[in-house]
Order: C-alpha cells, then sequence, then structure tokens
C-alpha cells in the first residue's frame, strides 16, 4: 500500500472535508499534501506537483519564502496571540496602515479604517452586518441586499444568502436573509447582451426597491467561483451611481481578485471606482496563515461613533478571538512588504498575459467552450463529455505534475503570481494534453 492510500484510508475514518460529498470522496483518490516550496507540492510519496491553483487562490510569493518564514517566526517568539478586544499590538496597527495605503483611490470616498476578520466568508459578514447596522444608523433600517447570480461570497449564513448559487439557497433557504437577485454581467454564454441587462436590471430593481437596500454586493471585474465569469468596468460604475442616488453602501467582495491577483493591487482599479467597503482575504498573507479584513470609508466608521442623546450604542458588535492574530499580521505585513519590494503586482499582470498567450491554442481547440481571464485569473471552460469532464481534465494533468481543480467543467488557472516561464509552460501544456486525453 503507497503512503497516500494508506493516510487516505485514516482520513476517511476520520475526517470531514468542506464541500464534499464523502461518499465519493476516497474513490477520487485525494492528494495526500506534505510539503511544499516555491509553486511545488510533494504529496506523502514523494511526487511533485505544480500549485496551479494557488492552494485555493492564496499563494502570491509562492510556499516557503524565506523572508515571511523569518517574519513569522520572529513575531512567534515575540507574542503569539492578545486580543484585539481592549488592547492592540504593533503588527494590526502596522498593517492596517499598509492596507490602508494600499488600498484603491479614486474621486470617491477614501477607505481609511480597517476591520480584521478571519477568513473570506467572516469578512463579508462583517460587511453586510456593518452595512445594515450604517442603514439603521444614518436614517431607516433597509433589511435588503442586491447581489448577483452566479455569485460567491462565502458560506456563512449570509455570505450565502448574498451569493447567488442556487443549489446552496435551496439547502439553506429558511435561514437565509432578503436578497434581490441581479442578472450577472458575466453570464456571457446565456445572454450576448449581459452587460445591458445586468444595468437595465439594477437600475429597475433599485427604482423600485432602492429604500430598502442596504447594500449591492459585487465581486468586481471577475466572478471567480461562479466558473471565472468576468465582466465589464462599465458594470461597477453604474453600480457605483445607483448606490449614491438610493443612498445604499457598495461593497466590493475582492477577496479572490484583490493582492495583485488582477494583475492590479485591487480589481476596482480596472474600473476607477472606489466602494464604501472592500474585503479582502485569501492573497492578503500570500497563503501562511488565515486572515481577512474589511476596508471602510470614513463615512461609514463615523457612522458607528457615538453622539450625546443616543437612544442605543453605536457600537458594531462583532468580532472574534482571533481578531487581527499577531501571527496572521506578521506574514500579511512580510508578504505586502515582498510584493511592494519586488513589484509582484506589474509581474503577475505579465505572467496573466504569458498564459493568456499560451492558452490561446487550448481556446482554438475542439471541446474548449472558452478561455476567460484577467490577470492571474483564469478559467478555461471545456464541453462537457460524460460525467465531471471538469475533474477528470484535472486529473489528468496531476498525472501530468500539475495540480488544478475545477468549478463545474471550468477548469480554474490560478498560480502563484510569481510563477516563472518554464513553469507556465508546464502548466499549460499539460492542461493541453490533459484536455486532448479526456475530451
Ligand atoms: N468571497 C469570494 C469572492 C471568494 O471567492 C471566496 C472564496 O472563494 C470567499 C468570499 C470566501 O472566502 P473563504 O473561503 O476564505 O471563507
Amino acid at each position: 500500500m503507497t503512503a497516500s492510500a494508506s493516510w487516505t484510508a485514516r482520513d476517511a475514518a476520520a475526517v470531514w472535508h468542506p464541500f464534499t460529498q464523502h461518499a465519493t470522496w476516497t474513490g477520487d483518490d485525494p492528494t495526500v499534501v506534505d510539503r511544499a516550496e516555491g509553486p511545488w507540492l510533494w504529496d506523502v510519496d514523494g511526487r511533485r506537483y505544480l500549485d496551479g491553483v494557488s492552494s485555493l487562490w492564496t499563494t502570491t510569493l509562492g510556499h516557503g519564502h524565506p523572508e515571511v518564514n523569518a517574519a513569522v517566526a520572529a513575531q512567534l517568539a515575540r507574542l503569539d496571540h492578545a486580543t484585539f478586544l481592549g488592547a492592540t499590538h504593533t503588527p494590526g496597527i502596522e498593517l492596517a496602515e499598509t492596507l490602508i495605503a494600499l488600498a484603491p483611490k479614486g474621486d470617491d470616498p477614501e477607505l481609511t479604517r480597517v476591520f480584521y476578520a478571519g477568513d473570506g466568508s467572516s469578512a463579508v459578514e462583517a460587511a453586510l452586518k456593518i452595512a445594515y447596522q450604517y442603514s439603521t444608523q444614518t436614517g431607516h433600517p433597509r433589511p435588503k441586499f442586491v447581489r448577483l447570480d452566479h455569485a460567491y461570497h462565502g458560506d456563512t449564513l449570509g455570505a450565502v444568502a448574498v451569493g447567488g448559487h442556487e443549489l446552496f439557497h435551496e439547502a439553506y433557504r429558511p435561514l437565509l436573509l432578503e436578497t434581490i437577485g441581479i442578472a450577472s454581467p458575466g453570464d456571457r454564454v446565456h445572454d450576448p447582451d449581459r452587460l445591458t441587462t445586468a444595468v437595465s436590471h439594477l437600475e429597475s430593481v433599485m427604482h423600485e426597491h432602492g429604500d430598502q437596500v442596504c447594500a449591492i454586493i459585487v465581486e468586481p471585474m471577475m466572478q471567480g467561483a461562479a466558473g471565472m465569469l468576468d465582466h465589464d468596468a462599465e458594470f461597477l460604475r453604474t453600480a457605483r451611481r445607483l448606490a449614491y442616488t438610493y443612498g445604499a453602501l457598495l461593497i466590493f467582495d475582492e477577496v479572490a481578485t484583490g493582492i495583485g491577483r488582477t494583475g492590479r493591487m485591487w480589481a476596482a482599479e480596472h474600473a476607477g471606482v472606489v466602494p464604501d467597503l472592500l474585503t479582502c482575504g485569501k492573497g492578503i498573507t500570500g497563503g501562511y496563515l488565515p486572515l481577512s479584513a474589511v476596508l471602510a470609508a470614513e463615512h461609514v466608521y463615523e457612522a458607528f461613533l457615538s453622539r450625546p442623546g443616543d437612544r442605543s450604542p453605536r457600537t458594531f458588535f462583532h468580532g472574534h478571538t482571533y481578531t487581527a492574530n499577531p501571527l496572521c499580521c506578521a506574514a500579511a505585513l512580510a508578504n505586502l512588504r515582498v510584493m511592494g519590494e519586488q513589484d509582484v503586482v506589474a509581474r503577475a499582470a505579465r505572467l496573466g498575459d504569458r498564459l493568456g498567450k499560451l492558452l490561446e491554442p487550448v481556446a482554438a481547440k475542439d471541446g474548449v467552450v472558452e478561455v476567460r481571464r484577467l490577470g492571474t485569473m483564469i478559467g478555461v471552460e471545456v464541453a462537457p463529455n460524460g460525467d465531471r469532464t471538469g475533474f477528470r481534465v484535472c486529473r489528468a494533468a496531476r498525472d501530468r505534475g500539475v495540480w488544478l481543480r475545477p468549478l463545474g467543467d471550468t477548469v480554474v488557472v490560478m498560480p502563484p503570481l510569481t510563477l516563472g516561464d518554464d513553469e507556465a509552460d508546464l502548466l499549460v501544456d499539460a492542461l493541453d494534453a490533459a484536455i486532448d486525453e479526456v475530451l
């Protein structure tokens, strides 16, 4: 028995995995990851794979970067954890200052405050609560959220509600917040006029329900987990304009698109739009430790300051034991510092262009529906050919030393932002051959 088979059997006896159907899990021959370095993963049998999805879209500089490792080790030696309730600490303060300096800028209100959370879902959850409470403290309660069809914002209850995935809504419907779904501006397969449809849908929803809507939430430029559905900057400008007109907040969920992934620090920069709330996670620590944040505009923050004559406190009633854990903040600070020193965002833009070029012949293949890309966020949609075509393509790529993961029949390609040219060639060659094998 291989080490992988033996660990898989122990796993199956004890572990319950996320978003996983355990009736078929062991049959899917999961990869038992043992160690990692740079863009590479090794399994417990010593097989090496290129990490083609950045360990669920988190890795920026690659695994085991000496400067991030050293920063976390130094932080561990100094302060492992301290509460952010009634106390503060230097890495938490420095990281907030860094994020504010990096935040997207424009004609809209500046993002000047940082609220920490633990992962993407919990950042979204905090942003939703902030938006609702903001409405109660600045005018009247507005219980509705406007969201996009196909959106994914995480799996806590609020985040599920503002997602646009029917399967997840069906499973938890009685528990969900009130939301209004807008046609996705990225759904080009079903609607060639998708931008016009989405804009007029958003306009009519805001016209009808505007004074009940506390926020419009969008994954800017690219709906990631929907299968990499890219959309036009014009949609974001419309959302910004309508949020102003109707007094709703605009939330950009940049958990997937932020921190250089799209070839700019933030996807918002492609549109020149600044939201009132911006969530980020995943790449913030470069994949080293779990951390996320909500960046808030000053007018939002100010609505939470008590004033004479208040009948109830305006405090934001939210926070977790590990809010702003110092180790996570130190990892994020080191990741963002190295990214700045090595101009990693510009490198990501060049890597994205290179991958786009390499994928042109793949896009032209029979059996490939479309390649969608913004920077290094790439989806290669294959035509169904029997069951779980996307999954089988990823397995065939794994046999060729490249680890990929599908979203339905869209194969996600999202490597570390510092991937080298030879490794980019290997990734695309393996995907190309895997598609030939399966289709
Ligand atoms: N928001 C977006 C846009 C995401 O893509 C994801 C995860 O893929 C989340 C939120 C949830 O993040 P997490 O899985 O860290 O909770």
